[in-house]
C-alpha cells in the first residue's frame, strides 16, 4: 500500500504515450478487453482444473459503462481472475511481457516514429494513457477477501489503496482526456468492438442511458433510462468444432468479414493442434474484388492471436498472388503485441503461412479435379493472380502448374497442361505455345502452319501476363515448353529431307540477307512454313518480341537491341520466282516486303510505314 514509482522503461513509454499524437488511439479498448478476456480465460481454467476454485460461481462477462458522465469516464469491468495488491504493483508498474519489453527497447527515441508504432500496435494496459489523464484499477483477486485500487495519472508514479469490491474481477476506469472524450459514447464503443473484438469468446455488455421525454411543452420532462445491450457475438466461429458449424454459419461469417453480399465460392477451415496451435479459415469469394489489380489493395486476411484481433492490414499474411483470399488466421503462439516488423520476421507466422498456401492450392486442385464448372468460375475470376503465382512462388510452382489454364489451337475453352500432355502425339518433343496480344492474330500466325499440318496442338497465350510467366517455366513435369516464335522450336519438326530442301535455296537466302543486313540477324530457308512466304522468329537466346514490347511499355529505356531471324518458305511461289529477278531495285522491294509483312502479322510495328507504303504502291503499279 502507498505510493510507487514506475519502472524506468514504463516511465519512458508513458512519457511518449502522453506527449505525442497517435494514429489509432481507439486500440486502448482492444487492449483493455483483451486483458479482461485473458483474466476470464485464466479464471475459467482454474474453475475447471483447480479444486480450490471448483464450485466457484463464475459468470464470465465484460461490462462497459460510462458511470460518471460529467467527468467523461469509461469503465471496463470483468469477472476474471483479478489482481492482488502485489499483482497490481508488479503488473501495472513494470513491463512483464517480454514482447513489450522488446518493443520498448526497439523504440528509437524519436517521438514521431515511436508514437506511430505505439498507436498502431498498442502497448497493453498502458496505451489507455493515450485517451485518459487518470486511471483507476479496482480489483479483487478470486479467492481473496480484500480488494485494492491502483490509481495513476501516468506521470511517473502510482498509488495503491484498499478498496471495496464484492465480486472477483477487475474494473478499469478511465478519466478521459480532451482527445479521449469522444469515446464516452455508445456508438463509438460499439464500432470499435465490432472492428476489434467481435470474436472475443465472452459476452461484452454495454451499459448506457437513453433519454425518454414525458409530457408536452413546458411540462415536458426528460427521464433517463438505464439500458444494457450485448455488443459482440461472443463466439469465435472458427474455434467451434467443424461439425457444429453449418454452411449457413460459414457464409454469414464470410459476409461480416468481407463486406461481400454474395456467398463465397468456397471455404477452407483448418484447426491445427500440435507443436504449433492455430486455426485458419479462408474463403474464396465468388467474384473478384474491385481492387484486385490495385497496388494498394486491401488484404483480406485478418490476424488474430488467441481470438484477439491484431491486424487486417498486413499484406504478408499470404503471398500477393493469393490476395483475393478472405478470412482469418488465429494463432495461439504469437505474442499479442506484435508490430509489423516482428510479424514479418516471425518464424511461427512463416510456418503458418507456408502451410496455409499449400492447403489453399491443394484445395483448388481438388476442386479442379472434382468440380469442373466450379473451377471454371474460380478461374474466370482469379486465373490471372494464380498465373502470377508461377513467378512469385517457385516453391509451389509444380502445384500452380496444375492450376493454370490456357487457350489452345485444338480445344474449345481452356485446357490444363496435364490434359495437353495427354493429347500429345507419340513422337511430339515438347509442349508448344505462341504468345501475343490477340487471339485472332495468333491463330492466323504463319508460325502455326507447320504445327497444324502435323496435327500438333499449340497453346495460345494471349494474356499479357503469359509472356512474363512463361519465361520462368521451361518444363511441365519432364516435358519442355517451347515458344514457336523462338528459333529452336521449328527445328523439332524438321525431317532430314526438309533440311536438304532448305539447302537448295542458299544463294537466294544470301541475296535477301544482303538487302536486310541492318534489320535481321539472319535469313534462312524454312520448311516449317506452308502457306506463307515468310515469318520472323526471335533468336532462342534473345527475349521474345512480346517481352521486348512489355519492357518498352514499362518504360524501360535500355532494351537490348535484338534483331529477328527471317525465315522464307522455299516451296512458296513468291520465293520460287524471286531467284529469277534481275532488277536489283525490285528484288530489294520484294525482300523488304517479305520482312515487313512478317513483322505486321506478328503485331510488331514496322520502323518506317511511309517507305512501306511507297514499296506497296510501286508493286501495285507493276501489277496494273
Ligand atoms: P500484457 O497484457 O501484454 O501482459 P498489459 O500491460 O496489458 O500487458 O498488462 C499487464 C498485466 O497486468 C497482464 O499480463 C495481467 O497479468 C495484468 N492485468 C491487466 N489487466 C488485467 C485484468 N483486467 N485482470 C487481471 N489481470 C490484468
Amino acid at each position: 500500500m502507498g505510493k510507487y514509482k514506475f519502472q524506468a522503461e514504463v516511465s519512458r513509454m508513458l512519457h511518449l504515450i502522453i506527449h505525442s499524437l497517435y494514429s489509432h488511439p481507439e486500440v486502448f479498448l482492444r487492449e483493455l478487453i483483451s486483458n479482461a478476456s485473458d483474466a476470464l480465460d485464466r479464471l475459467r481454467y482454474l474453475t475447471l482444473t483447480d479444486d480450490d476454485y471448483k464450485g466457484f460461481a463464475f459468470i464470465p462477462k465484460i461490462d462497459i459503462s460510462f458511470k460518471n458522465h460529467k467527468q467523461h469516464t469509461i469503465s471496463v469491468s470483468d469477472t476474471g481472475i483479478g489482481m492482488s495488491a502485489e499483482d497490481l504493483e508488479k503488473n501495472l508498474g513494470t513491463i512483464a511481457s517480454s514482447g513489450t519489453q522488446h518493443f520498448v527497447e526497439s523504440l528509437s527515441g524519436d517521438v514521431k516514429t515511436d508514437s506511430n508504432l505505439i498507436g498502431q500496435f498498442g502497448v497493453g494496459f498502458y496505451s489507455s494513457f493515450m485517451v485518459a489523464d487518470r486511471i483507476e484499477v479496482t480489483s479483487l483477486k478470486a479467492g481473496e477477501e480484500k480488494a485494492h485500487r491502483w490509481i495513476s495519472d501516468g506521470q511517473g508514479e502510482f498509488e495503491i489503496t484498499e478498496a471495496e469490491k464484492k465480486q472477483p474481477g477487475t474494473e478499469v476506469t478511465l478519466y478521459l482526456n480532451e482527445d479521449g472524450k469522444k469515446f464516452a459514447e455508445r456508438w463509438q464503443i460499439e464500432n470499435i468492438i465490432q472492428k476489434y473484438s467481435n470474436h472475443i469468446a465472452f459476452p461484452i455488455f454495454l451499459h448506457y442511458q437513453e433519454s425518454r421525454f414525458k409530457g408536452e411543452g413546458e411540462k415536458r420532462i426528460e427521464k433517463k433510462e438505464n439500458k444494457v445491450e450485448q455488443i459482440n457475438s461472443a463466439s469465435a466461429l472458427w474455434m467451434r468444432p467443424k461439425s457444429k458449424i453449418t454452411d449457413e454459419d460459414y457464409n454469414s461469417f464470410y459476409k461480416t468479414i468481407s463486406h461481400d453480399n454474395e456467398d463465397p465460392l468456397h471455404f477452407i477451415h483448418t484447426q491445427v493442434e500440435g507443436a504449433l496451435q492455430y486455426t485458419t479459415l479462408f474463403y474464396i469469394p465468388s467474384k473478384a474484388p474491385f481492387d484486385l489489380y490495385f497496388a494498394n489493395y486491401r488484404p483480406g486476411v485478418k490476424l488474430y492471436v488467441r481470438r484477439v484481433f491484431i491486424t487486417d492490414d498486413e499484406k504478408e499474411l499470404l503471398p500477393t498472388y493469393l490476395r483475393f483470399i478472405q478470412g482469418i488466421i488465429d494463432s495461439d503462439d504469437l505474442p499479442l503485441n506484435v508490430n509489423r516488423e516482428i510479424l514479418q520476421q516471425n518464424k511461427i507466422l512463416a510456418k503458418i503461412r507456408s502451410t496455409a498456401v499449400k492447403k489453399i492450392l491443394n484445395e483448388l486442385k481438388k476442386i479442379a479435379r472434382h468440380n469442373m464448372s466450379k473451377y471454371e468460375n474460380f478461374y474466370k475470376e482469379f486465373g490471372r493472380p494464380i498465373k502470377e503465382g508461377l513467378f512469385q512462388d517457385s516453391a509451389n510452382r509444380d502445384t500452380l502448374l496444375e492450376l493454370v489454364r490456357f487457350k489452345s489451337t485444338s480445344q474449345e475453352g481452356l485446357t490444363s497442361l496435364n490434359s495437353y500432355k495427354e493429347r500429345m502425339l507419340s513422337d511430339q518433343k515438347a509442349i508448344y505455345y505462341i504468345t501475343g496480344e490477340n487471339e485472332a492474330n495468333l491463330k492466323a500466325s504463319p508460325l502455326l502452319e507447320a504445327y497444324k499440318k502435323r496435327g500438333i496442338e499449340v497453346l495460345i497465350m494471349d494474356d499479357e501476363i503469359d509472356e512474363i510467366i512463361i519465361s520462368v517455366i521451361d518444363r511441365y513435369k519432364d516435358t519442355e515448353l517451347k515458344a514457336i516464335n523462338r528459333s529452336d522450336a521449328a527445328e523439332d519438326l524438321k525431317s532430314e529431307e526438309d533440311k536438304k530442301e532448305e539447302k537448295t535455296i542458299t544463294p537466294l537466302v544470301k541475296r535477301i540477307a544482303r538487302v536486310l543486313k541492318d534489320d535481321v540477324k539472319e535469313v534462312r530457308a524454312s520448311t516449317a512454313l506452308i502457306d506463307s512466304p515468310s515469318c520472323i522468329l526471335a533468336d532462342e537466346k534473345d527475349p521474345s518480341f512480346q517481352m521486348q514490347q512489355i519492357f518498352k511499355a514499362m518504360g524501360q529505356k535500355e532494351i537490348p537491341a535484338t534483331k529477328p531471324i527471317l525465315e522464307v518458305n522455299p516451296n512458296h511461289e513468291i520465293i520460287k520466282k524471286l531467284g529469277d529477278i534481275k532488277d536489283e531495285e525490285l528484288f530489294g522491294d520484294i525482300s523488304r516486303l517479305l520482312y515487313e509483312q512478317a513483322l505486321l502479322i506478328e503485331g510488331i510495328e514496322v520502323k518506317n510505314p511511309a517507305q512501306l507504303v511507297g514499296r506497296l504502291n510501286r508493286m501495285i503499279n507493276l501489277a496494273l
